[in-house]
């Protein structure tokens, strides 16, 4: 066979997140899922985020081995020291649309004259001029939602909660109530559950136009995947078949990648080697976990997006210092805003972090969870560190910030009964109470459920489970779709 033609017969995809932690995380496990089946891969990261990842992880050393495995990165149109944070959402993906597109697009054209010409492309679903660029130059592409089932649908039934007067949100009404329009969901989900986003004044509000748009447009992808498990979120995917029939639920993907690299067992004590944290870890915390006890630590991080303001990290330093249990704490170094009047540092808290607290600014979260000390997970609800701690057996105490975490959040409590949820209240009564509940009163109740469920979880990502069966196909439809 002449050379040409075997290489034809291997794809080339080009994996392309959005410009976020929790996206680049679990979009960096498919790429590697994809070269670990043989796969060409480009890994595209925005400039911004490549630097970090090069100045934090030792990225290129790690993928020196894979000589068909490549990074590429592209402007987000954004200056070098503009903030990319959770109230620029809007502004980050206005960016995209305008001016990385147009680079997208020459990058793709350019490379249709390479021998090395990508055959197919995953990109995130929350990036659907993707979509545009593709079907207009005839590369076969799927959408890959990075957050939760339940929030797409929920984005998705965005005309049914126009249509019912549940949108625009009423601020003033009555947040316990039940939202009867969701399908799936008619028994439990209450207006305070919805993503954040939906609790926009105006229809017109962008942040709510732009996840309504996205979604929308998401099945002119051909396929779908999703960074779940049908032991998880079955129900929900059903419904979502009604609108894209084609999709792919791969999750918990850093198990999925877990279980198929070479001599590794998907066990929840096995620790990544794959980091590509945007800031570096500090590993120190690891060594304080050793000399813990069993299962007593509760572990507090809200991800790379939340912020809190001054007065609610003292309301949560407060509630944990008083829950009187041994905690880890990460503080990324611009998640604090200074906002409102600054707090006295009391003895007690000085005195109660000395003897029971660890802090760091960005910690081995994978590893910290399946660290044997750590007894419980007070977090923000993001869709990754929930299902890092599905899969590590660990409850959760949640604190949804924005975005999917609300509902998930709900789903976390509710349905698979693996944590409890004190969203919109934060204060140190409230935290003290949850850690004691989820440490002491509740412990066995939940402790029994999120075994339950990592069991699941594990199942699902070994040979003959849900997700390692919905790789399979994904490897081969890419692979018949390339040719
Ligand atoms: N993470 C980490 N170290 C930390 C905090 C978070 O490695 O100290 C990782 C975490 O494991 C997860 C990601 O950052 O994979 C956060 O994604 P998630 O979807 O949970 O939340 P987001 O940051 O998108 O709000």
């Amino acid at each position: 066979m002449a050379e040409g033609a075997h290489e034809k017969k291997v794809p080339h995809v080009l994996v392309f997140p959005f410009p976020a932690q929790g996206h680049i995380n679990s979009m960096m496990k498919l790429a590697q899922l994809f070269s670990l089946a043989g796969f060409r891969v480009t890994f595209l990261n925005s400039e911004h985020n490549h630097d970090r990842l090069l100045r934090f992880t030792d990225i290129h050393a790690r993928f020196r081995g894979s000589p068909d495995f490549w990074f590429r990165a592209i402007s987000d149109g954004l200056p070098a020291e503009h903030p990319r944070s959770a109230d620029r959402l809007v502004e980050m993906a206005d960016s995209l649309r305008a001016h990385t597109k147009p680079l997208f697009r020459e990058m793709l054209i350019s490379g249709c004259r390479d021998p090395e010409a990508f055959t197919f492309i995953v990109a995130d679903g929350v990036m659907t001029f993707t979509i545009d660029v593709a079907n207009e130059l005839g590369i076969p592409i799927f959408a890959f939602r990075t957050a939760s089932a339940c929030s797409f649908w929920a984005y998705f039934c965005i005309p049914r909660l126009v249509e019912q007067g549940e949108l625009p949100f009423d601020k003033d009404g009555d947040m316990d109530r039940i939202i009867r329009c969701v399908p799936g969901m008619e028994t439990f989900l209450r207006r305070r559950d919805l993503p954040s986003f939906f609790r926009a004044k105006e229809l017109t509000n962008p942040v709510l136009q732009y996840v309504w748009r996205e979604t929308l447009n998401t099945p002119r992808a051909t396929g779908l995947i999703l960074n779940t498990f049908e032991d998880l979120e079955g129900p929900i995917l059903s419904q979502i078949r009604s609108q894209c029939p084609n999709i792919y639920p791969l999750g918990p993907l850093h198990a999925l990648l877990k279980s198929k690299l070479p001599n590794s067992m998907p066990s929840s004590s096995s620790s990544p080697s794959s980091s590509t944290s945007l800031w570096k870890e500090d590993k120190t915390c690891m060594t304080w976990l050793d000399s813990q006890a069993p299962k007593l630590v509760i572990y507090v991080s809200f991800g790379s997006f939340a912020t809190v303001t001054q007065g609610e990290m003292f309301e949560f330093w407060h509630g944990l210092v008083n829950s009187k249990r041994p905690f880890l704490w990460v503080i990324r170094p611009d998640s604090i805003i200074r906002k409102g009047k600054a707090s006295r540092i009391t003895k007690e808290l000085e005195e109660g972090t000395r003897e029971r607290g660890f802090l760091v600014e960005w910690a081995p979260q994978e590893e910290v969870l399946a660290h044997p000390a750590v007894g419980a997970f007070l977090t923000h609800s993001g869709w990754n560190s929930t299902l890092e701690s599905v899969f590590a057996g660990v409850p959760m105490v949640c604190w949804p910030f924005f975005a999917d975490q609300q509902i998930n959040s709900r789903f976390v409590s509710e349905i698979w009964r693996v944590g409890l949820d004190m969203k919109d209240q934060c204060d140190r009564e409230m935290v003290e109470k949850m850690v004691k509940e989820v440490m002491e009163e509740k412990r066995e109740e939940l402790r029994k459920s999120a075994q339950k469920m990592a069991e699941f979880a594990r199942r699902s990502v070994v040979e003959g489970g849900s997700s390692y069966s919905s790789l399979e196909r994904l490897i081969e439809d890419i692979r018949s779709m390339s040719l």
